[in-house]
């Protein structure tokens, strides 16, 4: 069925058999108009996946995730995305059904566990923890090499950044500006791309708690960080841009082969 390459050119029977006329993700995106129903739609087809159950959603699953899911459903049919079948509903849109397999199998084994660090991590987001904030300066080393692999600094209220003589004129004229009273920032080097930004007494604190050593994934992933920090989740080890092996579209691959998304635009 999906075992093959892209059958952007080549009709899939299945598609046809299975009354996807317009089968393609780029079509199906089309006919969806509420934003919501595409995003229950890239969800569902996800989950149905990791799940083990690819291309079917079932009534429970969508009872699960709250009210006003039917609605959705309803409007995923008469775009004719999904199509009502027994107990639930089976996903028309078999490219996306596709994709989302060869994602699972990418992350077979892994997929619990990446589930239980996302639910870690989201109840440690909704965390807010101004008590624990503090300014810090903090670079995991690269388990292969030893350089840093990135680097994450908290700048207090009222405090300069920790190589302020080093920025740029321009850089020290918007810090200034963009900092109001009371506010923390955050300077973050990531394993492919840096930021930084203000942020609230509350998130520095979770921040914080999240870097306070020893450094280990678990903890590291609550900061909620994209790359976590240089961190892979299998090794319990960071690694920097170049022993992540980082690919064109922001996909690493650390030392023992455990793959990662380190670009928050990939
Ligand atoms: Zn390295
Ligand atoms: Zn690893």
């Amino acid at each position: 069925m999906s075992s093959g390459g892209p059958a952007d050119d080549a009709e899939d029977p299945a598609d046809v058999r299975s009354g996807a006329r317009a089968g393609q993700s780029s079509g199906a995106r089309e006919r969806v108009k509420s934003g919501a129903a595409w995003e229950l739609h890239c969800r569902a087809t996800a989950d149905s996946a990791v799940d083990d159950r690819p291309g079917f959603v079932p009534d429970v699953y969508l009872d699960g995730l709250g009210t006003g899911t039917a609605a959705l459903a309803a409007e995923l049919c008469s775009a004719a995305v999904w199509e009502r079948a027994g107990g639930g509903y089976r996903i028309l849109d078999r490219d996306a059904v596709g994709r989302c397999q060869d994602l699972a199998r990418l992350l077979s084994g892994q997929a619990a566990r990446v589930r239980a660090a996302i639910r870690a991590r989201d109840h440690a987001r909704a965390q807010l923890m101004p008590e624990m904030a503090e300014a810090m300066v903090v670079t995991p080393l690269c388990a292969a090499c030893g350089a840093p692999a990135t680097r994450i600094e908290l700048v207090g209220p009222g405090q300069l950044p920790a190589q302020w003589e080093h920025w740029p004129a321009t850089a020290q004229d918007s810090f200034l500006r963009c900092r109001g009273p009371g506010q923390w920032y955050l300077i973050r080097d990531g394993v492919a791309t840096s930021n930084d930004n203000p942020v609230q007494a509350g998130e520095a604190g979770r921040i914080a708690w999240a870097f306070r050593p020893p450094l280990r994934y678990d903890q590291v992933a609550t900061a909620g960080f994209y790359d976590d920090a240089g961190f892979c989740q299998d090794c319990d080890a960071a690694y920097c841009y170049r022993h992540w092996h980082v690919s064109e579209t922001g996909y690493g691959h650390c030392p023992a082969g455990h793959g990662k998304s380190l670009d928050p635009h990939w």
